[in-house]
């Protein structure tokens, strides 16, 4: 995924206001309204407490190309986004359980969010009927090379990512292109529905199964209060709270259990949309993701869509613009209430000889979608072949540091693989510069909010005074 591959959850519980609101075809009249809506701050997993906003590197393969987990630390990576279904075609989840788990195979102590791979494999049924077939309870994918069938199903796609030990664990879903009509979005959003409730089943089923006196005494009492537990509240085994940490606060690797994401379809469809996220809010999950095309073919963000999902999803849920990277989008998804993304761009880019560099002034932030703060800096042009000076003179990654533009402009030509590691190492510090900045910018408005709400009660307490 990425934004030119992508895929993406969210979820919402609508009230039935909002529902007569957009049945009447209103538009969304409230603002987003920021961390004090109850936007969650922190995202804790089994391997340590996510900071929020974040950014995920695409390690699909179980490897951010051409870097390893030193090089992952040192551009400031927090956590990773696999994908399971690559990982069953290569190297099989069996080796990877063999291995310790998918964070001992690379090496690599952060969280790591599974991604289903249901994106990939729907692109390539959809683009290509022969490679596989999509039915209603599973998904029949045939290898180009060898013919080879992989039969996905919602529970098979659960067991494959606790096998990998994910931290993050991402339902199987429905994934449309954006151009499928109407009647076809609705029965991928009916199909991702139903799918997620199986998913969530087998999710609840192995946990149990792992824990179960633990496991048996959460579902007790998640069953006393209603029969699935919404957003935000404990899965059975888990410790999460609807306030603005979801997830196990401590002990990241003593215990706790897995989180499970669901994905939001519903094509360009706004009623789809919301009513998808509804629909898995209902059945309940740890967070959610913007699936599908979150890009019109302009190549803009399709914020309306992006905002009818957030606004649908209960308030302290983490959501995952999934395969959302330009850094404008996600300076403008953030602004929506969304709190996680990944893409494959960053890296894609520094591949192909394309590096982010700040605009002079702008690296601290604030960042404004509507105000330029990046520029791409093309390597391979000449006017670098004589410029012996670093990238970005405010980057403190080892491509800036140490080295200069005519220097890696040189390893480019020569087309030696260390070229593509800086770059890469470079873009990805780029990222979490950035995510730094959004989220010094949060907390600075966080306060002006509460000096503000200060000022307020104490003039509302004056004024009440006899
Ligand atoms: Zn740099």
């Amino acid at each position: 995924m990425a934004e030119n591959d992508t895929h993406g959850p969210t979820a919402l519980r609508a009230s039935a206001l909002q529902e007569d609101a957009l049945a009447a075809g209103a538009s969304q009249a409230s603002a987003p309204e920021g961390a004090a809506g109850g936007w969650p701050e922190r995202l804790a997993t089994r391997h340590g407490v996510l900071e929020l906003p974040v950014f995920l590197p695409d390690a699909t393969r179980a490897v951010v190309r051409t870097l390893d987990s030193g090089d992952l630390r040192t551009a400031g990576v927090e956590a990773l986004v696999v994908n399971a279904f690559h990982l069953l075609r290569s190297p099989g989840a069996r080796l990877i359980k063999a291995a310790g788990g998918v964070h001992r195979f690379m090496a690599w102590d952060g969280p790591v969010l599974s991604d289903s791979g249901g994106f990939q494999v729907f692109s390539l049924i959809r683009q290509n009927p022969n490679a596989g077939t999509i039915r209603q309870n599973e998904v029949i994918f045939r290898e180009p090379a060898t013919g080879e069938k992989i039969v996905l199903t919602p529970e098979k796609v659960i067991q494959l990512q606790l096998q990998l030990d994910s931290d993050i664990v991402v339902c199987l879903d429905d994934c449309t292109s954006a151009d499928e009509s109407e009647a076809e979005q609705a029965r991928a959003v009916e199909r991702t529905v139903r799918w997620a409730g199986r998913c969530r089943a087998e999710f609840d089923r192995l946990l149990e199964e792992a824990s179960p006196r633990k496991a048996k005494r959460g579902i007790e009492s998640a069953s006393r209060r209603r029969p699935h537990p919404p957003v935000g509240h404990p899965l059975p085994g888990g410790e999460g709270s609807g306030g603005t940490a979801v997830g196990k606060p401590d002990a990241p690797e003593a215990g706790g259990r897995p989180l499970l994401f669901a994905v939001v379809q519903g094509g360009a469809s706004e009623v789809l949309r919301r009513q998808c996220a509804t629909d898995l809010a209902a059945i309940g999950f740890d967070g959610f993701g913007y699936g599908g095309w979150p890009i019109a073919p302009d190549g803009s963000l399709l914020t309306n869509l992006l905002r009818h999902v957030a606004e649908g999803v209960p308030r302290g849920t983490p959501l995952h613009a999934l395969g959302v990277g330009r850094p404008d989008h996600v300076v403008r998804a953030a602004a929506l209430g969304y709190t996680m993304f990944d893409c494959t761009l960053p890296t894609r880019d520094a591949r192909h000889h394309r590096l982010l560099s700040f605009l002079p002034g702008h690296d601290q932030g604030p960042f404004d979608a509507d105000t330029p703060f990046f520029e791409y800096v093309y390597i391979l042009d000449q006017r670098h072949a004589n410029d012996f000076g670093p990238v970005d003179p405010t980057c403190d990654a080892p491509c800036c540091t140490r080295y200069s533009r005519a220097y890696l402009r040189h390893l480019f030509k020569i087309e030696d693989a260390t070229a593509e590691r800086l770059a890469s190492i470079h873009n990805l510090r780029f990222y979490t510069r950035l995510i730094d900045g959004m989220r010094r910018q949060r907390a600075a408005e966080a306060k002006t909010r509460d000096a503000g709400a200060g000022a307020a009660q104490g003039m509302a307490s004056s004024s009440g005074s006899p």
